[in-house]
């Protein structure tokens, strides 16, 4: 077998591809990513570093993204945990902020802000994406009974059963075989995942595989081919994960709560041409209006990152008056944000770094300020 065909790049030094050897670097690489943003959390925790950088590195406030919310699951096998953290880990940081005496605001409260640079006191906006049903089951009665309120951004296709949660799809691949085959590049290839090391090593290696390619298309086409082989029903996650709109009506009707839209399909816009992203983005807040009643006035970039989200995404929400868009760029909210309202930076409220000290460091804009390389507006 020729290079690790998942991952060329990084592989290419590996003449005889296997995956228990040829992709052993990029296994321990990960390992090590993982350490090295535990123990900087910790570094600054205990160090106490993060206290004395905050005046300079806290901003005025922070976004806090959240996606699952619900007890701890016993498979072992959950290479999307880090999108999900506990009821009682969410209790935690609500408390933590609360002690903190940060102001708890809704998203057009941050506008108000921002925009009349009312920067007395510091904030925090809660922020939940994709409307899954345990943010009604699990994260809705904490936010509720401590009185915070959050926005909850809804790809429409999810609750109108017709989205594609390709990562889960591609999660149950992995899961439910000992190995799986793959068309690279025209040539099929064989991936044993028989134990839980290999079927997270593979699970890592085709991620980052589709997310590499240059198209949304490409990748959905890759994983409906996927899932049609290793009969994985890509539709049937929606209803067993997703709200329905009756159930998002509910939330809707609550004033704590601000639905924003997330586009139609889930699609990382920046890989779609032009007239699709600005369809995704304007069809969403109709949808939403129609079904609920209320129009959206903030967006969220799905996945959210620069591979997905760029100046040209920034550029259209700003087009079609959204007040606010957020993406998953790691960073605090600095008042020169009020020129870049339609790139704004969120805190990752990460399941893998369940531990309520680290929020501390987070807020304090600490971590993202050397992640970023001090600088403090990203929106290029
Ligand atoms: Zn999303």
């Amino acid at each position: 077998m020729a290079g690790c065909p998942i991952d060329p790049v990084k592989c290419k030094s590996t003449k005889s591809w296997d995956i228990r050897t040829g992709c052993n670097g990029i296994r321990a690489l990960n390992g090590l990513k993982k350490a090295v943003i535990r123990a900087g959390l910790e570094t600054l925790y205990f160090s106490g570093a993060h206290a004395l950088m905050q005046p300079f590195v806290g901003g005025v406030g922070a976004i806090l993204t959240l996606h699952h919310v619900r007890p701890r699951r016993a498979d072992a096998f959950q290479p999307n945990q880090l999108l999900e953290v506990t009821p009682r880990f969410l209790e935690s940081v609500v408390h933590r902020l609360r002690r903190a005496r940060l102001d708890l605001i809704s998203l057009d409260e941050m506008h108000r802000r921002l925009t009349e640079r009312d920067f007395k006191r510091r904030f925090v906006c809660m922020t939940i994406d994709d409307g899954y049903r345990d943010t009604l089951q699990f994260a809705y009665p904490i936010l509720k009974h401590n009185e915070v309120p959050f926005a909850l951004y809804i790809p429409t296709s999810f609750p109108d059963r017709l989205g594609e949660l390709w990562w889960r799809a591609l999660e149950a691949v992995v899961a439910h075989n000992e190995r799986i085959i793959l068309m690279v590049d025209d040539r099929e290839r064989g991936f044993d995942c028989a134990t839980l090391d290999d079927k997270r090593h593979v699970y890592d290696q085709l991620y980052k595989w589709v997310r590499s390619f240059k198209t949304e298309d490409e990748l959905r086409r890759v994983v409906r081919d996927l899932s049609a082989r290793y009969r994985v029903d890509i539709a049937a996650f929606c209803e067993q994960l997703c709200m329905t709109w009756e159930e998002l009506g509910r939330l809707a009707a609550d004033p704590l709560v601000t639905i924003g839209a997330h586009t139609v399909n889930h699609v990382m816009l920046a890989k779609t041409p032009e007239r699709q992203a600005r369809a995704e983005m304007a069809m969403s807040r109709s949808v939403i209006e129609a079904s609920l009643g209320v129009r959206p006035e903030h967006l969220s970039y799905p996945v959210g990152d620069p591979s997905s989200a760029g100046v040209r995404e920034f550029r259209i929400a700003a087009e079609l008056g959204f007040k606010t868009a957020v993406t998953t760029r790691p960073g605090v909210i600095f008042p020169e944000h009020a020129q870049h309202l339609t790139a704004l930076p969120r805190i990752s409220i990460n399941g893998e770094h369940q531990q309520s000290r680290y929020i501390g460091v987070l807020l304090s804009g600490a971590a993202t300020a050397m992640w970023n390389g001090f600088r403090r507006v990203d929106a290029a």
